[in-house]
Parts: structure tokens; sequence; C-alpha cells
């Protein structure tokens, strides 16, 4: 029988399979209305000691537990996560500011994503297999391993990291945003009567908890997703201890539109993905490159269907496509980029607005009209509902403009002509490159990023590898015949 969970309730962290109080407690606010939410804890050093602990216990036995064993476990999470799903969904869009149905989307991808890694063995691989000797890849868990997730998608971002890291025979110790603590510490308190004790475990804490992680001994492997500039923080720490890594940075994705798309087809989708999650996913459409013989058609269609279909307002709202800015930092962030407009002169083909009427982080959609390309919002992630479209004429130049910048994550590329296309997208230098698509991830693909949009991959057979050592092993078979 799956366990209930009660989210106005938080008993303590997740350590060694129980709650565990903390002497502080803090709370996060729902970006709606600005009001506080409940109170979690704020684990102390000593807290993430005693996981660490915990955790390297549990690796003795985890680290050999059967693949069979690992799925079987891995399925019944999944399933006691969607008998609550109801609740967590709402939970998601109280403490992220989501449009419900977006969280129905999170909830339901993390699904699929723990189903489908229940079904992803990382099997060793025979290198040379003569009469005299067998040579293999064989690929053994790292060991403790923590998980520091971002505050846009809480759950899928989290259970991104923890699915494999488990299935590969690691432990995991998951630390949530400190704007988005709820929905991470309730999987935790799911997980509670799954996992052995010290497999899965969650510390909530605040600013000092991730670089105690990122410094402690005791810690193998990180695996960070968020901003660039802490990944540079990440990255330096664990070199004093020469832990792993995987980072998962920012990203200032290109989408770029040739000039024999059917405007109807693709601009539906390249206006969402533009603006959903409020601008606040890594990898959304964040320059639209817009062949010239098609611009000021596209420009007028786009900005039509955005008026008429994005509509701006809480994420219980019916039909609400951007909901609040996550937090008050990400609101000022997006407010200043709003007053770039006025101060740079950019030109608008949709004004957009931050709006004052209102307690909660709201911000409706704006579309700057060709912006010059070192203009900060073409060089910037703004990372709110915010978008630059900008005018191409030939396929080199446009290629250089989308590779131009230190970021890597994904570039689309739309065009009926699919060799053209392919073509295009080939010369891009990015984690992920879509034709007429954008912001496709699967849990069997890898999804990482190029230059500072990070190290490493995630998902797919190559990320479940960076939870693993590689370890070659020789076996001579003939020397006492
Ligand atoms: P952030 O870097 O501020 O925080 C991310 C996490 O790191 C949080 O849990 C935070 O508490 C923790 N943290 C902060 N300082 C730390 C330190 N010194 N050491 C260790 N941990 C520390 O990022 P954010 O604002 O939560 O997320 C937004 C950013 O994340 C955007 O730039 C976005 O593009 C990026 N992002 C990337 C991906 C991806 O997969 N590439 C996905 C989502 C978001």
């Amino acid at each position: 029988m799956a366990s209930t969970i009660d989210i106005t309730s938080y008993k303590g962290n997740i350590i060694n399979g129980q709650f565990v109080t903390t002497p502080a407690t803090r709370h996060s606010i729902d970006p709606a209305t600005a009001e506080p939410l409940y109170e979690v804890p704020v684990a102390g050093r000593e807290d993430l000691d005693s996981a660490v602990q915990h955790a390297r216990n549990a690796f003795k036995s985890w680290s050999k537990t059967s693949f069979t064993e690992r799925a079987k476990l891995m399925l019944q999470y999944a399933d006691a996560i969607e008998a609550n799903r109801d609740e967590i969904e709402k939970l998601l869009t109280q403490e992220q500011g989501k449009p419900l149905g977006l969280s129905n989307a999170e909830v339901g991808m993390a699904l699929q994503w723990l189903r489908t890694f229940a079904t992803m063995e990382v099997k060793d691989e025979v290198l040379e297999d003569t009469e005299e000797r067998t040579i293999y890849s064989t690929f053994p868990p790292i060991g403790v391993c923590a998980a520091i997730v971002p505050w846009n998608w809480p759950i899928l971002l989290g259970l991104g990291k923890v699915g494999p890291a488990l299935m590969t025979g690691n432990v995991m110790i998951m630390k949530p945003s400190p704007y988005t603590p709820y929905c991470d510490l309730k999987l935790g308190e799911l997980a509670m009567s799954i996992f052995p004790p010290g497999v899965f475990q969650v510390l909530s804490g605040d600013d000092s908890l991730g670089p105690w992680i990122t410094a402690h001994p005791g810690v193998d492997m990180v695996s960070f997703t968020g901003s660039i500039a802490t990944g540079k923080r990440v990255a330096e720490s664990c070199a004093k201890t020469l832990k792993r890594y995987v980072l998962e940075l920012g990203g200032n994705d290109a989408a770029i539109v040739c000039d024999d798309v059917v405007l109807d087809k693709c601009i539906p989708k390249i206006a969402m993905l533009s603006f959903l999650n409020s601008g606040q996913i890594c990898m959304l459409c964040k320059r639209i490159y817009v062949h010239e013989n098609i611009y000021d058609r596209f420009r007028d269609a786009f900005v039509e269907f955005t008026k008429n279909n994005i509509k701006t307002g809480g994420g219980f709202e019916e039909g609400v496509t951007v909901g609040p800015v996550q937090n008050k930092m990400q609101f000022d962030i997006v407010k200043d980029m709003y007053d770039e407009i006025q101060k740079q002169g950019w030109k608008t083909a949709l004004d957009g607005k931050v709006r004052s009427d209102s307690k909660g982080y709201f911000v409706e959609p704006a579309v700057i009209d060709n912006p010059p390309d070192e203009s900060r919002i073409v060089v910037e992630e703004p990372f709110g509902p915010i978008v630059p479209l900008l005018k191409w004429s030939s396929e080199q130049e446009v290629i250089d403009r989308a590779n131009s910048l230190e970021t890597g994550l994904g570039t689309s590329v739309w065009s009926k002509d699919l060799g053209r296309a392919e073509r295009m997208a080939r010369q891009i230098s990015a984690g992920s490159v879509w034709v007429n698509s954008h912001f496709d991830v699967a849990p069997n693909v890898p999804f990482g990023g190029h230059k500072e949009s990070g190290i490493g991959m995630e998902w797919g057979i190559e990320g479940f590898k960076h939870y693993t050592n590689s370890r070659s092993l020789w076996v001579w078979k003939n020397i006492f015949e």
C-alpha cells in the first residue's frame, strides 16, 4: 500500500530512513502571492556529516544489489509518486509558480523517466575476446553522490539525478534549492518506505549547504544543475578533493527560422517554447533568428499569437502559460532587463509589462524587434518571458551568430528542406540540436552542454556512465595450463 503525503507538514530532513529535525527552520514563499509557505528544516554541518556517514554504510550493500532488485524498487517508487501525484502537482504549482498543467507535465515526465531508468542497465563491454584472454570495460558505481538541484524543475531535475545514480549502484544525497524545498522533501519522504535506509536521503538547508556538500571529503561525486557562475564555484570546490562532477548549466539557445517554413505551423511551437515556465527553462528559444525574406510576416504573426494565446496569471488559473517568476532575486533580474528596453531604446514588437498590481512576481511577455547582436537581451540568458527576434540573410552568417556565445546548450533549425536543416544543425556547437522542434528531451537520450553550458551529460546510457568509474578488467585464461 503506497504511503500518502501531507503537503502542509514537514517533519525534518530525511537521513537514514528517518525524519531528522533541526534547531532552526525556514520557509519559502508562494511566488504568486508572496505569502510564506510551510516551515522546513535547515540542515547543519552535523546533519550533512551524519547523512554522509549513513550513505557510506548504505553504499556497501546497495552497490552489491542486482540490477533487477534496483529496477523493482525504482518502479515501486514511481508508483508511490504516482499515487500521490495530485498533491505533488498542487505543491509544485504553489512553490514554483508554474501553471498546474505544466506541473502535471513535469510529474508525468518524472514518472516516465524513472520507469525508463529502471530498464537501463550499464553492461560490461567486451573489448577483446580471444583464446588467450578476455578484456572487459566494467562500470562500478562511484559511491556517495550528491544532487544539487535548481528551482525551475525541482522534481524532474532532482529525480533525473537520483534515478541514474541509484540504478548504477550509487547512493544519493539530494539538496533542493532553498527556493523550492517542498516537493523534493516529499519525494524523499515517499522514498523512505521503499529504498533501504541511507540509499536516498534529502537535506534541505540554506545557502551554506551547497558549498559544504561540494567540499565534503565523504562525497565522491556531485551532479549539479544551475547557473554558470555557481557551476564554476562547484568545479573549483570539487577540485580540492578531486571529486567527480557533472555540470548542467545555463543556456542561451538560438532558434534559426529559414524562409521556407509554414508560419502557422511553427509559430505556435516557437512562441510556446519561448515563454513556457515564464522563460525559466535552461533550453528555450532565447534568440530567434528569422530569415530576412519572412522577418516582418513572422514578427507580426508571432506577436499576434502571443497576444491571443499566452496568458499571464497565477498557476491555478485556467489557461495560463506564464505563471509568476519564481523568486524575488529572479524577478529583479527580469525587471532590470525590462528597464533596459527604455534605456537602450530597443524597438519592441510586443511591449510586455511588469505587473505592479499584485504582490506576486508577474511579468507579461515582451518581444524585442531586431536589437543589435551585442545587446544584453541577445548575449545574456534573461530567464524571463522576454525574447529578441533577429534578422539573418546567409546560412553561414546565422550559424556563426548562433555559435558566437560562450553557451552551447541547445539550438533549433526550422525548415521544410530537411537536408539543408540537417546540414546547418551539424555545424552547431550545442549539446542538443533539433530540426523543426526545440526542447525535446527523453530519459534515454543524453542531454548536456557544450562550452560554458556544462561538463558531462545526463540521461541516456552516456549519462548513467557518469555515475560510474571505468574499470578495465583483463582476464588471462591459459597461463596455468
Ligand atoms: P543556482 O546556480 O543559483 O543554484 C542551483 C543550486 O545550487 C541550488 O540548489 C543552490 O542552492 C545551489 N548552490 C548555490 N550556490 C552554491 C555553491 N556555491 N555551491 C554548491 N551549491 C550551490 O541556479 P538557479 O538559479 O537555481 O537555476 C537557474 C539556472 O540554472 C539558470 O542559469 C538555468 O539556465 C540553469 N539550469 C540549467 C539546466 C541544465 O540542465 N543545463 C537546467 C535547469 C536550469
